[in-house]
């Protein structure tokens, strides 16, 4: 491009001359120079005409031909084209691809744009969400999902966790929808079918709230037995005195496990906690009252405001606050420190914090304790004679409350277990 210039400058400059000296012959130089210049303009207006009315056309047909200066600009112009062309053809197979791979999921994918309306949607979205391709586009969604609990959560933008909803297709089919923003406000909607995993999840609940209901009679008619034979003489004979104690043991601990599974499947099949007024001073004292009974001789330090309450369920949260004031005490000496601290967060949250100075728990294991049986180490486990289910009872029981569990710890440094209560469940 700069040698065309160069050529085209040199070509003008020649022009120039040869038209000036031409003049000159005939004594008029600067006429020579006049028509070198007007001839030049003309050539030049051409040239732009020639572009402007190619433009003017769309560009889609090959640029005018040229030489020279001109034609180099043409070219360079068709070059860029083609390149332009090329890139579109690309970006337009890439988007294909991207459509044709969702066309093919068994998931609903909806392309929604920044306004809210439809732009584009899988075949799935039809007979999962009910969407006619032909008639919804361009619709706008929250006409089409009317569902209230659907448009608060599409509005408030918080789409960090799925919702859960019955299609507006057939009350059967349950969906889990997942929205995800991108570029300047577009959003994309995944819809999944999870009716079959959400039957599943119902089997595996009512399974073992049956099995640990039916367990219960049973383990109640041996234990009465055995608590009968226990008196007799014959458990006083050196031979049978140590089966007796380990039958009695190990029925304790089955009764505790039925009672943690039975108590845990309350928990996940209650809609949501009642809302009473719990004072928590008082139930934190019931709580350590009963810890007492069970670890005589320990002193538990409690910092709690009297007036402080939380709306929530006395019950669970009894049964919460029981199951990590009983794992401090296990799994702490006696000499050392456990404690249970209220306190108000600056946001208006309340953290009740169970401290101890005990065992403590190696990182790897904290994400992991809430999960049912988890056990940090058997052995330790095999002796304090825990079901395994504690944390998994604390985990849902503050679920049920909108509140979280968070677990710190350093291994022989001690733990601190906290239940973070939302603002709004907090009173004075
Ligand atoms: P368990 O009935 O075994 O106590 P949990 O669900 O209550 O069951 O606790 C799971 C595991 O977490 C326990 O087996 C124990 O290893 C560990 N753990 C819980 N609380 C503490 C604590 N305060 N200090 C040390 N380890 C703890």
């Amino acid at each position: 491009m700069q040698s065309s210039w160069m050529i085209e400058l040199q070509r003008l400059c020649l022009t120039l001359l040869f038209f000036g000296l031409t003049g000159w012959v005939f004594d008029r130089p600067f006429l020579g120079f006049a028509l070198a210049l007007f001839g030049y303009a003309a050539w030049t207006l051409w040239h732009m005409r020639a572009l402007e009315s190619w433009l003017s056309a769309g560009g889609h047909d090959e640029t005018p031909d040229s030489s020279g200066f001109w034609g180099v600009l043409f070219d360079a112009i068709n070059r860029l084209r083609k390149q332009q062309r090329s890139e579109q053809h690309r970006w337009q197979s890439a988007y294909e691809h991207v459509q044709d791979s969702f066309r093919a999921l068994n998931d609903g994918v909806v392309l929604i744009n920044p306004h809210g309306l439809i732009d584009w949607m899988n075949p799935a979205s039809e007979y999962l969400l009910g969407f006619d391709p032909a008639r919804d586009r361009g619709t706008q969604l929250t006409n089409l999902l009317r569902d209230p609990v659907f448009i608060a959560y599409f509005e408030a933008g918080d789409y960090s966790e799925p919702l859960h909803m019955v299609s507006p297709v057939s009350g059967t089919i349950k969906l889990e929808i997942q929205l995800t923003v991108f570029g300047q406000g577009n959003r994309l909607m995944f819809a999944r079918d999870v009716t079959r995993l959400q039957q599943l999840e119902q089997m595996r609940k009512d399974f073992v709230a049956n099995v640990s209901h039916e367990l219960k009679t049973p383990l109640t008619v041996i234990s009465g037995y055995l608590e009968t034979l226990s008196q007799t003489e014959l458990a006083a004979e050196p031979r049978w005195s140590k089966a007796f104690d380990q039958m009695n043991s190990q029925a304790v601990r089955m009764r505790h496990l039925v009672d943690d599974l039975l108590l845990l499947s309350r928990l996940e099949s209650l809609p949501r906690a009642n809302n009473d007024t719990i004072y928590l001073a008082a139930l934190l004292r019931d709580v350590m009252h009963e810890i007492g009974v069970a670890f005589p001789g320990r002193v538990i330090a409690l910092q709690c405001d009297d007036a402080v309450t939380v709306q929530g369920s006395t019950m669970e949260l009894h049964s919460a606050f029981l199951n990590l004031l009983t794992n401090a005490c296990k799994y702490t000496p006696k000499e050392k420190a456990v404690s249970v601290q209220v306190e108000r967060l600056q946001d208006g949250c309340l953290a009740v914090r169970v401290k101890d100075e005990g065992a403590g728990i190696d990182v790897r294991h904290l994400s992991r304790l809430t999960e049912r049986f988890y056990r940090v180490d058997d052995s330790r486990f095999s002796e304090t004679g825990g079901t395994g289910l504690g944390l998994a009872i604390v985990k849902h029981a503050l679920m049920r409350h909108d509140a979280q569990l968070l677990i710190e710890s350093r291994v022989g440094e001690g733990s601190i277990f906290s239940c973070i209560f939302p603002a709004d469940r907090v009173g004075a």
